[in-house]
C-alpha cells in the first residue's frame, strides 16, 4: 500500500500515511471523547473531550509511530535497507528492502516493536500517576493500556505480525534455514487464524455482532497473509544472488516516437519478437515505452493518427534497474511495477528489459535446477525474446 501522503524524513526514514487513516483518527476521536473520558471523567464540557479526544488521537499515531520507528532503526542496524513506514488503517507498516541476514537479526527487528510499545505504555501510565489535571490523567491512562493492547496485538504468532516473525526467527534459529523457518511460522499462524475466524464467528452469533466480524475479518487478513509470505519467501530464496542480468531480455530495439501506430504496426513490429518497446525522440532521448497489446487493442481510425509518443507510457513513469541488481531486490523494490516492465541502465545505455515472463521463465528454470546455486555466469547471457 503505497502513501498517500509523505509527512517527511525521522532518522533518515520516510514517513508517510494513507488516506484510510483520517477515518480511523476520527474514530479514535469519537471514541474517546464520547466513550472513554466521560465514563472515566464525567461532568466535563463536551468541548474539553473533544479537544482531548482529538489529542489521543494525536497521541495513538505517534505511538504507533515509535513502534514502527524502533523496527526500521534496528533493520537499518543489522543492514537492512528501509524505503520508508506508512501509517494506515490497520496501524503501521515499516517497508523493508530485502531480508535480514540472520535469525538474530530477524528476532531483533520482530521484537523491538511490541518492546517500544511496552515501554510506551510503561511511561503513560507513569504519566497518569502524576498530579495531572483529571482529564489529561485519565488520557494518559487509556493511552497505556492501548499500547499495551498493541503490543499484545503484535505478538499473535501470525504473518505479517511482529509475533510472527518472531516465530520464524526462532524456528531459521533452530533449523538454520529461512524458508524453513517461514514454513514452521506460517503452519502456525494459521491455527491462530482460523482460532480468530472460529472465535469471531462464535461472537457474531452469541455476542457483539460487530466484534464477531472484526475479529474474523483480521483472521482472514492473517490467514491469506502467511501465505503469500510463504511463496514470497520461497521465490525470493529461488531468485536470491542472481542478478537482473540472468533474466533480461537483451539487446533492446527502440523505435522513433513520431511514427504512427499503424506505421509501427505494419512495418516494425512483424520484424521482431518483441511485446515492449522503448520510443526515443529525434534527438535520440528516451521517451517512453510502448506495449504491443495496448497498441493492437486501439481502433483501426485511431492507430492512422496516434503516434506512438501519444500512447507510450512516460519515461519518467518507468521504473530502471542496473544488470547487477539482485533480482529478489528488484522484486521487493518495484513491486507491482514489474508488470508495466523495467528498464535496464548500465552506465546510462539502456541494454535491456525485465517483464514478468521473464522472471517467470528464469523460476521454471531454477526449479527444475531444484533451487541450486549454477556456477556464475551459467545463465547469463542467453538471448532470449
Ligand atoms: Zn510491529
Amino acid at each position: 500500500m503505497a502513501p498517500s501522503i509523505r509527512i517527511g524524513r525521522l532518522f533518515g526514514i520516510e514517513i508517510g500515511f494513507n488516506w484510510s487513516l483520517i477515518f480511523v483518527f476520527a474514530l479514535i476521536a469519537w471514541t474517546v471523547a464520547t466513550q472513554v473520558l466521560p465514563f472515566d471523567v464525567p461532568g466535563q464540557p463536551a468541548l474539553a473531550y473533544w479537544v482531548a479526544g482529538a489529542a489521543g488521537a494525536v497521541l495513538f499515531y505517534i505511538c504507533l509511530l515509535a513502534h514502527e520507528l524502533a523496527h526500521a532503526l534496528v533493520a537499518v542496524r543489522n543492514g537492512v535497507k528501509v524505503a520508508g513506514i506508512t501509517l494506515w488503517l490497520f496501524g503501521g507498516v515499516s517497508q523493508l528492502e530485502g531480508e535480514p541476514k540472520s535469525a538474530g537479526a530477524e528476532g531483533l527487528i520482530a521484537g523491538v516493536g511490541p518492546l517500544t510499545s511496552l515501554a510506551v505504555a510503561l511511561i503513560a501510565f507513569v504519566l497518569a500517576l502524576l498530579p495531572l489535571p483529571a482529564l489529561v490523567a485519565d488520557l494518559f491512562a487509556w493511552l497505556a493500556i492501548v499500547n499495551v493492547a498493541l503490543a499484545l496485538f503484535n505478538l499473535i504468532p501470525a504473518f505479517p505480525l511482529d509475533g510472527g516473525r518472531l516465530l520464524s526467527s526462532f524456528f531459521w534459529w533452530r533449523s538454520g534455514s529461512r524458508q524453513r523457518g517461514v514454513h514452521s511460522a506460517v503452519r502456525i499462524g494459521r491455527l491462530f487464524a482460523y482460532l480468530m475466524i472460529a472465535f469471531g464467528v462464535f461472537e457474531l452469533f452469541t455476542g457483539s455482532v460487530l466484534n464477531g466480524i472484526w475479529i474474523a475479518f483480521v483472521g482472514w487478513f492473517l490467514l491469506s497473509a502467511g501465505s503469500s509470505e510463504e511463496a514470497g519467501t520461497a521465490v525470493r530464496g529461488l531468485l536470491r544472488s542472481v542478478p537482473v542480468s540472468a533474466a533480461m531480455t537483451s539487446p533492446v530495439v527502440t523505435i522513433p516516437d513520431w511514427l504512427t501506430v499503424e506505421q509501427f504496426l505494419d512495418s516494425t513490429a512483424p520484424q521482431h519478437t518483441f511485446t515492449t518497446y522503448p520510443v526515443h525522440d529525434p534527438s535520440g532521448q528516451l521517451t517512453g515505452i510502448v506495449r504491443l497489446g495496448d497498441l493492437v487493442r486501439m481502433p483501426a481510425q485511431e492507430r492512422t493518427t496516434q503516434r506512438l509518443r501519444d500512447r507510450a507510457r512516460p519515461i519518467a513513469e518507468v521504473p530502471t534497474t542496473r544488470p547487477d541488481e539482485d533480482l529478489a531486490a528488484l522484486i521487493q523494490r518495484v513491486g507491482s511495477g514489474l508488470d508495466q516492465r523495467v528498464l535496464v541502465f548500465d552506465n546510462g545505455r539502456l541494454v535491456g528489459i525485465v517483464s514478468p515472463v521473464d522472471v517467470a521463465r528464469l523460476l521454471a528454470v531454477r526449479q527444475q535446477l531444484g533451487g541450486g546455486v549454477p556456477p556464475a555466469g551459467a545463465t547469463r547471457g542467453s538471448p532470449s525474446s
